[in-house]
């Protein structure tokens, strides 16, 4: 996009956003400067000196572009966040090139990832799960391991915006995904999984699931173990987490508050709205944190763990409240849920 979408937040509603974000008071929640590409506010430097200043801790995920130059790379590095991200979603160039129609882009955000490394940045990794890549996860884990980053966060994709041209995936690749992940955080390097809470219910259930445990979903972990060898170290994610709406608020270009990036409904606006009432007292959000979800995800044993992804069962039923359609669990193939309770 050449230029901003209309009703964008100026540099002083910016700032209001900060000072609104410190007055949920301690623990102050981290502000992640997402986009799109925030390099592409003007201002952007200047909202990072005022979270700075208001104490709030932030997280910048620049765009791979021409904006991402070497002063760039050194404002941000010097600029107090918390954590700079950046996107890869492939282990070879022409699956990430391909991905984001930009050649060159696997060569600059490796680049890019070791440069902020090198200047003591602590650098996250943020990969898309799709068909496209899917088997080149092992790959990719060991390409993010060597390259500097100290986090790899693993996005399961949620068919909306830009991810509704993508092929889904079935639910017991997922599970076999989800595997995989919880089997990558063996090895030292903090692993996160996004839009994927099957994971905390998989943690709970992985060694007596009579589906997800059979040899032939453990594909992606073979190779994992082929390439890394044996694990050195225990499961290192952990049956917690956020959920949209449940410890994540997203605050859109125009204002909107949502629940989530990925989840385009609006609770309310800023300037005008008060972001600590909304998070706090909003019904949709109380109704996902207290779990009264609709279909299999509301009477599953494993909601409060788990709770499923909001974002991908509102694409799939415009219902925030609905099931996540990525779970094995929403299947009718599945043993009744009485068998699988912890
Ligand atoms: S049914 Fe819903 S809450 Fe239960 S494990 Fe699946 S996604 Fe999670």
């Amino acid at each position: 996009m050449p230029s901003p979408q209309p009703g964008e937040l100026s540099p002083s509603q910016g700032l209001e956003v900060i000072d609104a974000v410190a007055s949920f008071g301690a623990p102050v929640p981290v502000l992640v400067f997402t986009g799109g590409d925030p390099l592409r506010r003007p201002d952007l430097f200047e909202l990072l000196a005022h979270a700075r200043e208001r104490s709030v801790p932030f997280a910048v995920a620049p765009a791979v572009t021409d904006l991402l130059d070497a002063r760039a790379l050194e404002r941000l590095s010097t600029s107090g966040a918390s954590s700079i991200s950046l996107s890869l979603d492939g282990a070879l160039s022409a699956t990430h090139d391909g991905i984001r129609g930009a050649e060159g882009s696997f060569d600059r955000t490796m680049g890019a990832v070791r440069e902020l490394a090198a200047r003591g940045a602590r650098v996250q990794v943020n990969s898309v799960v799709m068909p496209r890549n899917l088997t080149e996860l092992p790959k990719l884990f060991q390409l993010v391991r060597g390259s500097g980053a100290s986090v790899w966060e693993v996005f399961f994709l949620v068919r909306t915006g830009r991810g509704a041209v993508v092929e889904d995936l079935p639910p017991d690749t997922w599970e076999e995904a989800a595997h995989f992940l919880l089997e990558a955080s063996r090895y030292g390097t903090t692993v996160r999984a996004i839009e994927a809470p099957i994971v905390r219910r998989l943690l709970l259930t992985r060694d007596r699931d009579p589906v997800s445990s059979s040899p032939e979903k453990r594909a992606l972990v073979r190779q994992l173990h082929e390439l890394l060898g044996p694990p050195p170290g225990e499961v290192a994610l952990r049956p917690s987490g956020t959920l949209d709406g449940d410890g994540t608020l997203f605050v859109a270009h125009d204002g909107s508050l949502q629940p989530g990036g990925l989840l385009p409904h609006s609770l309310g606006r800023l300037p005008g709205d008060d972001m600590v009432k909304v998070y706090r007292h909003h019904p949709l959000l109380r109704a996902i944190r207290e779990r009264r979800l609709h279909g299999p995800c509301g009477y599953c044993s494993y909601r409060t763990v788990c709770g499923g992804s909001r974002a991908r069962a509102f694409t799939a039923t415009e219902d925030p409240l609905g099931t996540d359609p990525a779970c094995l669990y929403g299947s009718t193939a599945l043993p009744p849920l009485s068998s699988w309770s912890a």
